[in-house]
């Protein structure tokens, strides 16, 4: 059986010269938790090149999504932000990834915090009805340079309150905070800034962290998921992971180099595609 599913294009979005998103069909055999990723990408002369990508529809959406950056020189992306409906892409079919509820320990409230594309997973999130069975409050912050980047706000607060599904849910538990750092905007400044300066709770009305209640999910640059998670660890907040829940967890929502390939994708995906990583980010 091949390593992939050979999935079609059904919608593509460009959000900024820089950022774009698209839907493909999905597999019937294919599984995931919100909040993990896959390797996807494309079949250039015959051999997959492929990167890891974060799920970023819902676990029981009949299609997937992803939202993608567009690197100038990137193997990949200089080549997938060129996609159509109707072509295909190839779709790891193991999904992994540290942004799972059961590498939480029970919480009343859910922080997730995601810089750029590293709002990706959490899209996932916030459509999964367990996470506001988990959480009395999930307050999803999303920081960016620039408000055009400040992709999905509308679908965040325009089309999820109406959904079917989770819209009462979102409706009552879901907080919406988006902030960008370098124009005017309603909110203003770095994550780990706001966090620091205490801004983020008085502006969404919540109490001061708490690590018996609350519970955190962080995706962004490594810098960013550097920061917060010296800044987690000095306020007394354990790491979970897949062998231990904790308070809260991190995903790099990118690495710099192909030696800094999250040691969660060696474990799980095929080592096979990997290689094939390494060899085209030569
Ligand atoms: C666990 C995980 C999940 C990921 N999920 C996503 C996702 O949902 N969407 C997505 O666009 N990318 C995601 N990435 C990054 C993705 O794997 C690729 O790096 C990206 O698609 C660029 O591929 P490339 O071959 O064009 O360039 P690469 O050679 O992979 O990257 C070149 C350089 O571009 C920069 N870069 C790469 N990705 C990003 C990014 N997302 N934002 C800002 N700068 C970046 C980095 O400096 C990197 O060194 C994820 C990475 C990891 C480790």
């Amino acid at each position: 059986m091949s390593n992939f599913y050979r999935e079609t294009v059904t919608h593509v979005h460009h959000w900024t010269d820089s950022l774009f998103s698209f839907r493909t069909t999905r597999d019937q055999s294919f599984r995931f938790d919100s909040g993990q990723f896959i390797m996807m990408g494309l079949e250039i002369e015959g051999k997959p090149l492929l990167r890891a990508y974060s799920l970023a529809s819902a676990a029981y959406a009949d299609e997937l999504e992803f939202f993608s950056i567009k690197v100038p020189d990137g193997p990949l992306t200089s080549r997938l932000q060129h996609l159509r409906e109707g072509d295909t892409v190839l779709v790891g079919r193991k999904a992994t990834g540290t942004l799972v509820h059961q590498n939480l320990l029970p919480g009343k409230r859910l922080y997730l915090l995601g810089t750029g594309t590293g709002l990706a997973p959490f899209l996932s999130v916030i459509k999964d009805p367990e996470t506001y069975a988990r959480y009395e409050k999930v307050i999803l912050v999303h920081g960016c340079r620039h408000v055009a980047e400040l992709a999905y706000g509308e679908m965040i607060t325009s089309d999820l309150p109406n959904d079917e599904l989770v819209g009462e849910l979102v409706k009552n538990q879901l907080i919406y905070y988006p902030t960008v750092t370098r124009e005017p905007f309603v909110n203003r400044g770095r994550i780990t800034d706001l966090l620091a300066s205490g801004r983020l709770f008085e502006d969404t009305k919540q109490p001061p962290l708490d690590r018996e209640t609350d519970r955190i999910e962080i995706c962004g640059s490594p810098e960013m998921v550097t920061d917060l998670r010296s800044y987690f660890t000095k306020l007394g907040f354990e790491e979970g992971s897949g062998s231990k829940a904790g308070h809260f967890v991190i995903e790099k929502a990118f690495v710099g180099s192909s030696s800094m390939i999250p040691k969660s994708a060696v474990r799980f995906s095929e080592k096979i595609m990997l290689n094939q990583i390494d060899k085209r980010r030569v």
